[in-house]
């Protein structure tokens, strides 16, 4: 079974101007399927050929810590299931924050939603070098969880492990064409893009 490279859930062009139709092209078309192409080239005639990508994730994870040979599956594998997550964490401007139960949540754990923003941004702010920052369901609660380079929740390698139910890129790749070195004002454009709809309906599943 081959990897596919998901579709964008929205046109190049949709973030403009806070995400940029050449970011997007850059990200997108080259970075995202460059891990996917690499991931279908490394898994093939493995063990792990027949696995869907998620399944890839997880069986790599734990198998990179004792195999060092699979490690150049498992980054990426990871990141091509890292960026299908990020895209549908994004949406075109023009929507609201978190709402119902997902509100009630984040004000519960966070304090209100302005202090949840603040503390994610610094969270992903402060996170040194390549990689993304997470708002995860940990043992029923919402936690803040940043991961290096290709590592998300779902791996049982990971320090926070959870479900995932928003993700920010914070590789430059994700930014530099558009804020150069400037992350904080990518973060906070992010904010302005959050598909909170999507994140409402993982959060829910994650709950049951
Ligand atoms: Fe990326």
């Amino acid at each position: 079974m081959s990897i596919e490279l998901p579709n964008l859930p929205y046109p190049y062009k949709a973030l403009e101007p806070l995400i940029s139709e050449n970011t997007l092209n850059t990200h997108h078309g080259k970075h995202h399927r460059t891990y996917v192409d690499k991931t279908n080239a490394l898994v093939k005639d493995t063990p792990l050929a027949a696995s869907p990508l998620d399944s890839i994730v997880r069986q790599c994870a734990w198998r990179a810590t004792a195999d060092p040979a699979t490690m150049p599956l498992f980054n990426n594998a990871a990141q091509a299931w890292n960026h299908a997550f990020y895209w549908h964490s994004l949406r075109p401007m023009g929507g609201h924050g978190p709402q119902g139960s997902l509100g009630e949540a984040i004000s519960s754990v966070f304090g209100d939603e302005r202090r949840f923003a603040d503390a994610f941004k610094s969270a992903a702010t402060g996170h040194f070098g390549s990689g993304w920052a997470w708002l995860v369901v940990s043992d029923k609660k919402l936690k803040l969880h940043n991961s290096a380079n290709q590592d998300n929740p779902l791996m049982s390698i990971c320090e926070v492990q959870g479900t995932p139910v928003l993700a920010l890129d914070v590789w430059e790749h994700a930014y530099y064409l558009n804020y150069q070195n400037r992350r904080p004002d990518y973060i906070s454009a992010f904010f302005n893009v959050i598909n909170w709809n999507a994140v409402a309906e993982r959060y829910a599943a994650a709950k049951k």
